[in-house]
C-alpha cells in the first residue's frame, strides 16, 4: 500500500466529439452519462465500502481524482460543476488531501475551455497528434489540430504555459513520437508517450520493433537536452538515479494497482483503472448498484505478490515492477503475466544506465531538475 493513497478515475460520460483511431469509448454506449444522483451514490459506495477494503484513507492520505473520457466537455456545465464539488466534499471525509484534474480533448468553444480550466484551476491535460491522422473530427485530422491548437493557446494566454499532453504511440504514432518530443520541447509543455493498449477497435498496433525504435529514438532526443519532462522517461530515470521512493510507482510500472487505483464508469461499473475498463478486464462490481466483488478484487491484488520468473531476477525490477497488469492480460491472458512491452522497457533501461554511466548521477540529476513539469 502506498501510504493509503488512491487514484480514482472518474468517467462521467462515454460519448466523445472526436473519433480517434485507437479509442472505442465514443462507440460504446455513446449516450450513457451518469446523473449527479447516481454519481453521489457511487462515490459514497466507493468511499465507504471499497476504499476501506483497499486499505486507503486516513489523515495523511491523498486521493487523486482524474476525470477521463469520453469527453468531459459533453457534460453540461452546471452538472459537471455539481459532480466535481460532490466528489471533492465526499472524499474529503476520508482522505487528508483531495486533488483532482481533468483530461480533455479540448474540442470546444473558448468559453467552455476556460470554464473547464477555472473549475480545475489549471489542472487540465490533453492529447496531441501534431502530424498524424490518429485524432480526427469527423475523419478530419486538420480540423482536430486547428481547434486543439486554439484551445491550447487560450489556456496558455491565461496560465502562461500550455497544458501537458499525451501522445499515443501506435503503429502510426511510432513514426511520430520523436516529432512530438521535439514539439513539446519547443512549445514548453510536458508530454507522456503512451504505448497503445488494445482496447479500441480498428487500432493500429505497433509491433515490438517499431515501439523499441520509437521509444529509444525519442529518449535519445530528450535525454540531457530537453527542457520539459517526458514520461515514462523521467520516471524511469529517477528510479535508476534512486531519487524516487520505492513505493512511488506510476502507470504502467506498478504491480499493486488494485490497492491504489479505481475506475468508475458512467454505468457504475468498477475497474482498476480506465485502461482495464476500456478492455473490459476484471470488473469488480457496480457502485451504483452497490456491488463489490471481493473475489475478483483479491485476484487483482494478488499481482502484487505473484511475480513472473523473468521479472523476479530482472536487474530493473525495482523500477519496472513487471509492467502493466492490463497489458499482461492482453498479451498473456493472465493477470500475472509479463507484458510484451518488456522488450521496450528493457531497451530503455539499457539506454538509461548507459546515460548515467556516461554523465554520472549528479550531472543527470542536475539536468533533470531543470525540466519543466
Ligand atoms: S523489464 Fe521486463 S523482465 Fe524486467 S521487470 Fe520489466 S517486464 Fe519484467
Ligand atoms: S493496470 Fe496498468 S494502466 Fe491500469 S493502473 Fe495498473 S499499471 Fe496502470
Amino acid at each position: 500500500m502506498k501510504g493509503g493513497h488512491l487514484t480514482l478515475h472518474l468517467r462521467l460520460v462515454k460519448a466523445c466529439n472526436a473519433d480517434c483511431s485507437y479509442c472505442s469509448s465514443w462507440q460504446e454506449n455513446p449516450h450513457k452519462r451518469i446523473s449527479a444522483e447516481d454519481f453521489t451514490k457511487a462515490i459514497r459506495f466507493i468511499r465507504d465500502v471499497v476504499v476501506p477494503v483497499m486499505g486507503c484513507g486516513g489523515p495523511h492520505s491523498m486521493v487523486s481524482m482524474q476525470y477521463v473520457g469520453g469527453e468531459i466537455l459533453l457534460v453540461p456545465k452546471a452538472e459537471l460543476r455539481e459532480m466535481v464539488y460532490i466528489a471533492r466534499e465526499e472524499m474529503a471525509q476520508t482522505f487528508g488531501h483531495v486533488r483532482d484534474g481533468v483530461q480533455s480533448n479540448l474540442v470546444g468553444s473558448e468559453r467552455r475551455v476556460l470554464e473547464l480550466d477555472t473549475l480545475f484551476q489549471g489542472r487540465v491535460g490533453t492529447s496531441v497528434d501534431g502530424r498524424g491522422t490518429q485524432r480526427t473530427i469527423k475523419g478530419n485530422p486538420d480540423a482536430y489540430r486547428k481547434v486543439v491548437e486554439r484551445s491550447m493557446q487560450t489556456i496558455e494566454r491565461r496560465r502562461r504555459k500550455r497544458p501537458g499532453a499525451v501522445f499515443v504511440v501506435d503503429g502510426q504514432g511510432s513514426t511520430n513520437a520523436a516529432h512530438e518530443v521535439e514539439t513539446a520541447d519547443r512549445l514548453g509543455y510536458p508530454l507522456v508517450l503512451r504505448a497503445i493498449f488494445q482496447g479500441g477497435s480498428q487500432i493500429e498496433n505497433a509491433n515490438q520493433d517499431q515501439l523499441v525504435a520509437a521509444f529509444t529514438e525519442a529518449f535519445d532526443l530528450w535525454a540531457m537536452k530537453s527542457g520539459v519532462l517526458v514520461e515514462p522517461f523521467a520516471h524511469l530515470l529517477r528510479k535508476r538515479l534512486g531519487n524516487v521512493h520505492l513505493f512511488d510507482s506510476v502507470c504502467p510500472f506498478q504491480r499493486d494497482c488494485a490497492q491504489n487505483s479505481i475506475n468508475l464508469d458512467p454505468d457504475g461499473s468498477l475497474y482498476t483503472c480506465f485502461e482495464m475498463a476500456d478492455s473490459g478486464h476484471f470488473g469488480f462490481g457496480n457502485a451504483i448498484e452497490g456491488r463489490f466483488d471481493l473475489d475478483v478484487w483479491e485476484q487483482l491484488r494478488a499481482r502484487r505478490d505473484i511475480v513472473d520468473t523473468k521479472c523476479r531476477t530482472c536487474p530493473w525490477f525495482d523500477a519496472c515492477q513487471g509492467g502493466c497488469m492490463n497489458e499482461a492480460v492482453h498479451d498473456t491472458g493472465s493477470l500475472y503475466g509479463r507484458p510484451d512491452l518488456c522488450t521496450v522497457w528493457t531497451a530503455l533501461f539499457k539506454r538509461i544506465d548507459a546515460l548515467i554511466q556516461q554523465h554520472g548521477k549528479e550531472e543527470v540529476r542536475s539536468w533533470l531538475s531543470t525540466c519543466k513539469s
